[in-house]
């Protein structure tokens, strides 16, 4: 079935780039299917548990009231509470919260943490309102959802445009709804907080600190060389931002950037500190001084040996598989890439390494800054480094030893191995009555 991929120059509006639910269970069939699944187990997997959708009023700065529509999907809650970001976009979409949703439940089950999966979010562009309309948009989505999320229930994070000033938000609004005796008690509602309002050290950092792990692992077990290796990357967000950094560290050059504005590309390497300084101003790499601006189609063609995806969902597509050059595509994005696409790049040599795998960190650290608000701690930064740094290699290890053993691709071993651990504990436990 051919699927729409990304226009050329341009980004095609998240709708016509298909159904991002029946995408992802096209993936997760095939993983179904691997470990012959219990018929029971899918059929619960299949679709997510509770899908909210709230409307809501919010009154903007000259007086008006403006109607907002927020989501919540809650896939699966087995292993632990519901867990996953809120992003605000002004393309959000159930079928997207669906597919997102259940990408969290495999994400948790992976890695072994006791969570579930959920996503949500708001159908708003950030960039057209204040900050004091973005709070008072956040305060009044999160007393919509009310009890639909708790700490023992549901646990929102950031995701895509949205960052610890929206999670302390949406804690310090849900600590005034549950009232006097239970505010400090309910912290880990949310995570991705700032530091002094009860986040963790180390999870501004942490998802694209997983996704340099991952990229490190691969380069040692392939005996590749990351010093002077060449990286493009798509989207300067937080995971894009913190993983060029962390790579220009290992001695990695940084040859083409892009996001939505435009594409640049130097192949003597961009300065990823600089470059993010020129974001936080404009909010593109787009007229960045110390690069050339290239056509979007040019920039998958470069001379270049890891491709990070970390803007949105679906913008790795045929043409986009054909003209890569890569080794690696590492998904830093949840759902970057078409199954049409990643066969290409595997039928190419290309090692695609999935999202659930890859841009876990932010999550693993999400449940770290969970613990500490449970146990009224602050852990060190090292701490929270070291543990998630074991906790990558080890799934990395047993996910290469699955993909090994079982001769499959790294996204197919991944969904195995955090289905098989769903389907366990629904077969101890069975279903309630
Ligand atoms: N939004 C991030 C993700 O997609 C983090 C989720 C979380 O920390 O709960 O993995």
């Amino acid at each position: 079935m051919p699927l729409p991929t990304v226009k050329e120059g341009g980004v095609t509006s998240l709708k016509e780039r298909g159904n991002l639910f029946e995408i992802a269970t096209r993936q997760i069939d095939k993983a179904m299917k691997l470990i012959n699944i219990d018929p029971d187990v899918a059929q619960i997997l299949a679709q997510p548990k509770n899908e909210l959708i709230v409307n809501f009023p919010v009154r903007m700065d000259n007086g008006k009231f403006v109607m907002f529509k927020g989501y919540r999907v809650q896939h699966n809650n087995i292993l632990g509470p519901y867990k996953g970001g809120m992003r605000y976009h002004q393309e959000a979409n159930l079928d997207e919260m669906k597919a997102l949703a259940s990408w969290m439940t495999y994400k948790s089950a992976l890695h072994e943490i006791p969570f579930g999966g959920g996503k949500g979010g708001i159908k708003v562009d950030p960039r057209q309102h204040s900050k004091a309309e973005l709070e008072r948009i956040t305060r009044r989505f999160t007393a919509a959802l009310g009890s639909n999320i708790g700490p023992e229930y549901d646990i929102p994070a950031p995701d895509v445009n949205t960052n610890s000033q929206t999670m302390v938000w949406m804690m310090d609004t849900y600590m005034n709804i549950v009232g006097t005796g239970d505010r400090n008690t309910v912290r880990g509602v949310v995570t991705g907080k700032s530091v002094t309002s009860g986040g963790s050290h180390g999870r501004a950092e942490a998802t694209g600190q997983g996704v340099v792990h991952c990229i490190t692992e691969w380069a040692r077990d392939r005996n590749f060389n990351l010093d002077g290796c060449h990286v493009i990357i798509q989207g300067f967000g937080n995971v894009g931002s913190y993983a060029a950094r962390l790579l220009s560290q290992k001695g990695a050059v940084i040859v083409g950037v892009g996001d939505a504005g435009g594409y640049i590309a130097n192949s003597e390497g961009i300065n990823p500190h600089k470059l993010g300084e020129h974001v936080h101003k404009t909010g593109s790499v787009a007229g960045y001084k110390g690069a050339q601006k290239i056509e979007r189609a040019d920039f998958f063609g470069l001379d270049a040996h890891i491709f990070v995806p970390a803007a949105l969902e679906l913008e790795l597509g045929v043409p986009e598989a054909k003209a890569l050059k890569v080794k690696m595509v590492v998904e830093g994005a949840n759902g970057p890439t078409y199954p049409e696409a990643e066969d290409i790049l595997i039928g190419k040599g290309i090692d695609v390494i999935p999202d659930i795998l890859c841009n876990s960190g932010g999550v693993i650290v999400s449940y770290y800054e969970w613990l500490q608000n449970k146990r009224a701690e602050q852990w060190e930064l090292d701490d929270v480094l070291d543990r998630l740094e074991r906790r990558m290699k080890q799934t990395w290890a047993t996910v290469r030893h699955y993909v090994t053993v079982n001769k499959t691709d790294w996204r197919t071993a991944s969904y195995a191995i955090g289905l098989e651990r769903l389907q366990h504990c629904y077969r101890e436990r069975g279903i309630f009555p």
